[in-house]
């Protein structure tokens, strides 16, 4: 089986013959070894992903639960308690029929005398003598003055506090049991645990062994010590997590031979000063970096970033004319058929005086003109391809994929993405995304890319004015569009998203029409674009929209990702509470593409306070993070992609510090050679490339 990111957690079972090298350095026993698991337990740790020693042990607390000392008066009748006190009279035991017994005793506290009774610990009884210190866990009756204990504790609390590790549990598997298991485990196999840190860096921020911090995160002394412990493992976490990321990128550039080619520099210069308009640095800079990994010797790799609007187009243009002008196919992959198309008509342009040939693919694409396509993709008579997932059909072969892009990358699987690039021998790859990953996620998924940012905008945009109306402002909401109008302007709206049957779709757009026409008469045109009209039809009405035979445009979200008309100034959200803040960005950036000011309205009667960060916010990375932090990363990444599910104790969302210095240290230890020899660094290695 393929090794993932995600499961570089998940060690190998050990066999019986590997060498014991040092403390901490590798576990021999299993798990049915520990004392107290039998045949029966272990199916069940096995039924929540426990196999080994070491995964019993980092089955970490998903929270903990503080036990306070209460007085006997601040607790109510029935209500729980937890109280020290000594043990006052000889407990007097009582014996049931069916092995049922239960033990009397009265119990001196600070704040007075109360009866304890418990079932079912006869094995207490010669250790509750007289005078012994205990706490009583359980509910109080208040009449009878009887505490019913659920458990006692042969010790009273050192301090006010007890902090008891609540675990994931599975029926038949108790929070106790877990807790039995892990703590026997830890006294038998404690030293054998594997410590992912180095010593240096154990040393330099002084952080506790491997043991002794795993047995603080289960059984913490104080809150402090809690934290202090639940950093440095989930540093030790993220370490190695970063370690192999940072390998694998090293690896790639090593091993990853690319191909073999050379650039006429001169003519790509040229096809640079036809570009109707001066690049920003930035896209220079991204050309320059991606030009240069094109020519070097290790495969490109490479995320191209930048917000909305901010012209990464054009730059994947340029690598394409550079991948041809070195003699190989490029691949350019849309998520959606509109976008796709955009990208053809826009290429064609751009290279309109030149020979290149170029061909769309799309699932819309006829059948006689498909099989075209793929005999002149098959014997190198189409230089550059525009498409949508078709490009990954198995039924198309390349000549020389010398170039795969894919556009708003983060729409796609990562095994769509994999597909495409696995089609030539050794293509160069190149993602763009507009969205906003955040930064945090940028780096562990992305992590082993490179990555080309533009964060200038193209000279002359403004900000895009943002406003967030309530329905019953609609009146204001139309005037504003009809500002714009009466200027020669044009206007998305967006229809309220309803996902109840397959029509639905249609209706709501239609009926939004309706609405506009009644509002508008027959001065401007409008028309309706939605995700089951079929692609000549989509095209159609874009292709209008963009000649401005239409004004108002109603949409589904099908114009989320790249759509291009500078025209069009104004965009109208509807429900727009029910989009996540990066979706709505997308949105607003299909406006603001020219030089007139440009302004986006989100319609909505709830959730204000999250939609006014629309209002106040202009940048979509700062965005994501906002939309991050709100949400989670559901609204970016299906859960299979994203990170956080390889983690047992870090979550890059609140953990980035760590995650930062981890990066940093990480790569540090293993670009330094004197470390070669460590058998962690070996071990750190072997775990990525078995598998
Ligand atoms: P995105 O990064 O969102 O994909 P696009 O590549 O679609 O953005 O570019 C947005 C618009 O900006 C397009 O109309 C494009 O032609 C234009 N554009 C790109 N770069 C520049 C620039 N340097 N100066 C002026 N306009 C530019
Ligand atoms: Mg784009």
């Amino acid at each position: 089986m393929k090794k993932t990111k995600m499961d570089y957690f998940v060690l190998k079972k050990k066999s019986k013959y590997d060498t014991i090298c040092q403390e901490g350095s590798d576990i021999v026993a299993e798990l049915k070894d520990v004392k107290g698991i039998g045949p029966k337990s272990l199916s069940l740790l096995n039924k929540i992903n426990i196999y080994t020693i070491e995964d019993l042990v980092t089955h970490y607390p998903f929270r903990y639960e503080i036990l306070k000392r209460n007085e006997l008066s601040e607790v109510g009748d029935g209500e729980k308690i937890i109280i020290d006190g000594r043990v006052e009279s000889i407990p007097i035991l009582m014996r049931f029929k069916a092995g049922l017994n239960k033990m009397n005793f009265r119990l001196v506290t600070p704040s007075g005398v109360v009866g304890v009774s418990i079932f079912n610990r006869a094995f207490l009884k010669n250790q509750l003598t007289v005078g012994t210190g205990v706490t009583v866990i359980g509910k109080l009756d208040k009449t009878k003055n009887i505490i019913t204990a659920a458990d006692i504790k042969l010790e009273t609390l050192s301090n006010k506090m007890k902090i008891e590790p609540v675990y994931h549990c599975t029926n038949g598997l108790t929070n106790k049991n877990l807790s039995t298991y892990i703590n026997m485990a830890l006294l038998m196999h404690g030293k054998e645990i594997p410590d992912y840190i180095p010593k240096e860096y154990l040393e330099k921020y002084n952080f506790s062994n491997k043991k002794t911090s795993l047995n603080l995160i289960h059984n913490p002394s104080t809150e402090e010590k809690l934290k202090e412990v639940t950093v440095r493992l989930k540093y030790e976490e993220l370490f190695a997590f970063m370690f192999k990321i940072n390998y694998l990128k090293i690896q790639n550039k090593k091993k990853n031979q690319g191909l073999e080619r050379q650039i006429d520099k001169n003519m790509l210069n040229k096809f640079i000063k036809n570009i109707p308009f001066k690049l920003t640095d930035d896209q220079k800079k991204a050309i320059d970096e991606i030009v240069n990994d094109l020519e070097a010797s290790h495969r490109m790799n490479r995320l191209l970033q930048g917000d909305v609007g901010s012209g990464k187009t054009i730059v994947s243009f340029v690598a394409m004319v550079a991948n041809h002008l070195s003699g190989y196919q490029s691949a350019l992959m849309a998520p959606t058929e509109i976008l796709a198309t955009q990208h053809f008509n826009n290429l064609k342009n751009f290279l309109k005086d030149t020979d290149v040939n170029i061909e769309l693919l799309t699932g819309s694409t006829s059948k006689k003109d498909k099989q075209k396509i793929y005999e002149d993709l098959k014997n190198g008579n189409i230089s550059m391809i525009v498409g949508t997932h078709a490009l990954i059909q198995e039924e198309v072969e390349y000549n020389n994929l010398g170039l795969v892009i894919t556009d708003e990358q983060h729409r796609f699987g990562v095994h769509q993405r994999a597909n495409l690039q696995n089609k030539g021998k050794k293509p160069d790859v190149l993602y763009m995304s507009a969205t906003p990953i955040p930064r945090t996620y940028a780096l562990t998924i992305f992590g082993d890319m490179d990555v080309s940012t533009i964060k200038q905008r193209p000279k002359g945009r403004q900000k895009i004015d943002t406003f967030v109306k309530k329905n019953s402002e609609i009146k204001d909401v139309l005037e504003m569009m009809y500002k714009e109008l009466k200027q020669d302007h044009q206007v998305y709206v967006i229809a309220p998203l309803i996902e109840e049957s397959e029509n639905s779709d249609l209706t709501t757009v239609c009926k939004l029409k309706d609405q506009m026409k009644l509002a508008f008469k027959d001065k401007y045109n409008i028309d309706i674009v939605h995700g089951k009209m079929a692609s000549a039809a989509k095209d159609m009405i874009m292709s209008k929209f963009k000649e401005n035979e239409i004004q108002i445009l109603i949409s589904t979200t099908v114009i989320e990702v790249g759509v291009d008309v500078p025209n069009a100034t104004t965009m109208v959200i509807f429900d727009a509470d029910r989009f996540g803040l990066s979706t709505l960005h997308q949105l607003r950036g299909r406006v603001g593409r020219g030089t007139s000011k440009s302004q986006c309205i989100l319609i909505s009667d709830s959730d204000a306070e999250r939609l006014k960060i629309m209002e106040r916010v202009d940048d979509g990375f700062e965005i994501s993070e906002e939309d991050f932090k709100l949400r989670g990363h559901g609204d970016l990444f299906g859960t299979k992609q994203s990170g956080d599910m390889a983690f047992k104790i870090a979550s890059i969302k609140s953990d980035y510090k760590i995650l930062l210095q981890a990066k940093k240290d990480s790569k540090e230890y293993l670009l330094n050679k004197e470390t070669d020899k460590e058998d962690l660094k070996r071990k750190l290695i072997e775990s990525i490339t078995n598998g």
